[in-house]
């Protein structure tokens, strides 16, 4: 898990805009909550090379001047408890407002570090207007145009600076205990499936010390399985702040994927495969995670012929192209395929580690291609594959080198990674096809 920045500031002075900037064309979920409150965003960015994730908290009651202090200042709490760094935007347009003085005073006494960004500064003469954000008494400002992205660079480079250096723990990690996350809606029943893979039997082997900021992994051996379960501290120290539950819940559910090999996606049975089970598994697979989903609850569901085969199909079709994941369907209430489940993840998890000689896959792949070639590149260029070989990463991925690697289609692509698929079994697990030149 990298670090975390924050957003915050009052409605209006351009944190989405700023966000969108940040998190422009990867992976974001949006918490969207009832019509009244402004959603919060989750996203990844990157500056120099340097990943970190973005909240912009929102979460305020829209159109309502009352109830903006306290909703304000749950909004900067929420940062100050959740994030490395915070970015306090504000807006050179008005100046300083009294609710501005109001977030300054909460900042000013954390000990996170916060930087201050002055947003719509568009042009030259606005930079002078900017001074007067001096005296928030934060320290240095910086002056930015969401609009156009002039001095976001500036302004990154100060934020990158005071992220906690990463402590490297992989290393640390026995690297051959599957890591599981188990993630999904509230109440779809996470907990509850925790407690039934570690409850009675439950037997710690070690707490593994928070191997990022909030992060616990925690190994169990129980059903004769031995594994870690990712977990994320302090979400029961938070649970009493009621109204950023859902969010929270969300948030965990990233970090804990982010650490995870395999993640158990928990559904509801009665509510279906729903936008933000999507969105839990298409960050699952961004990750390159192994995923098992489990349709819980299965137990409330009036069975006739075929329904799970249905349910199934619905899903499959929600999770097109990747659709090689294994689906069952458990009651936690009643005990049912609970040791299924870690069987399933166990398997994904092997699927993930598997490693394929250069010349087993040549032996394999080039007679396929030989059978099958791709259709002729552009100016009816012949396109010759030379070899294939899985490459060292974590998750698995092959390079097929050959001639003109930019002139190979997706769809061909598709086709070997569903030919590797068949022959050597990666259920579960995203699978990358890369063409690359000799
Ligand atoms: P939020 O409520 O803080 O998330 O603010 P938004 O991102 O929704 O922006 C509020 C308004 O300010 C929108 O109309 C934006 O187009 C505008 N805005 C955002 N950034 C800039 C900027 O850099 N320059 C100018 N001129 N307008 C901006
Ligand atoms: P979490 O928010 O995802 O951790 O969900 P919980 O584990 O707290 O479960 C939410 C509710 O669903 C609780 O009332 C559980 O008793 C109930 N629940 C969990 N699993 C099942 C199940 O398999 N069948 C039924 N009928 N209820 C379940």
């Amino acid at each position: 898990m990298g670090p975390v920045l924050a957003i915050v500031g009052r409605p209006n002075v351009g944190k989405s805009t700023f966000f969108n900037r940040l998190t422009e064309s990867r992976a974001a979920i949006v918490e969207s909550t009832s019509g009244v409150t402004r959603d919060r965003h989750y996203g990844e960015s990157d500056w120099n090379g340097i990943p970190f994730s973005v909240i912009d908290t929102g979460g305020y009651v829209i159109g309502s001047d009352d109830i903006f202090e306290e909703e304000i200042r749950k909004q900067v709490n929420l940062a100050i408890d959740e994030s490395d760094v915070i970015v306090f935007v504000v807006d050179v347009e008005t100046g300083i407002t009294g609710m501005d003085e109001d977030v300054a005073k909460i900042l000013r006494r954390t000990k996170k570090k916060v930087v201050v960004a002055v947003n719509k500064v568009d042009n030259n003469q606005r930079i002078h207007d900017a001074q007067e954000f001096y005296g928030l008494g934060l320290g240095e400002i910086y002056c930015i145009s969401s609009i156009n992205g002039s001095g976001t660079g500036d302004l990154l480079d100060a934020v990158v600076k005071e992220f906690p250096e990463q402590i490297e723990t992989e290393e640390e990690d026995d690297d051959d205990i599957p890591k599981y996350a188990v993630v999904g809606r509230p109440n779809v029943g996470k907990s509850s499936l925790i407690n039934a893979l570690i409850g009675k039997e439950r037997n710690i082997v070690t707490p593994i010390a928070g191997t990022t900021r909030d992060t616990v992994n925690t190994r169990y051996n129980s059903f004769g399985f031995d594994f870690t379960l990712v977990d994320t501290a302090g979400l029961r120290k938070k649970a009493k702040v009621n109204e950023n539950i859902e969010f929270y819940s969300v948030l965990r559910s990233i970090r804990a994927i982010e650490n995870s090999d395999v993640c158990l996606l928990l559904i509801d049975a009665k509510e279906g495969f729903e936008g933000q089970d999507q969105n839990i598994f298409h960050l699952a697979q961004k990750n390159r995670k192994g995923v098992v989903i489990i349709v819980n609850k299965w137990d409330l569901i009036d069975k006739e012929t075929n329904t799970h085969l249905d349910f199934e199909k619905k899903i499959r079709e929600k999770i097109a192209p990747f659709t090689d994941v294994p689906i069952i369907f458990t009651s936690v209430l009643n005990k049912q395929r609970i040791f299924k489940a870690l069987e399933i993840a166990h398997q994904v998890y092997k699927n993930k580690s598997t490693r394929i000689s250069t010349s087993e896959l040549n032996d394999v792949m080039l007679p396929i291609i030989e059978k099958t070639p791709p259709p002729s590149g552009s100016r009816g260029r012949y396109i010759k594959f030379k070899y294939v070989t899985q490459l060292p990463t974590k998750f698995p991925a092959f390079a097929f080198f050959c001639n003109f690697p930019d002139e190979v289609k997706d769809a061909y692509a598709r086709f070997l990674e569903n030919q590797i698929r068949e022959k050597y079994g990666f259920t579960g697990v995203p699978v990358q096809i890369y063409f690359r030149q000799k």
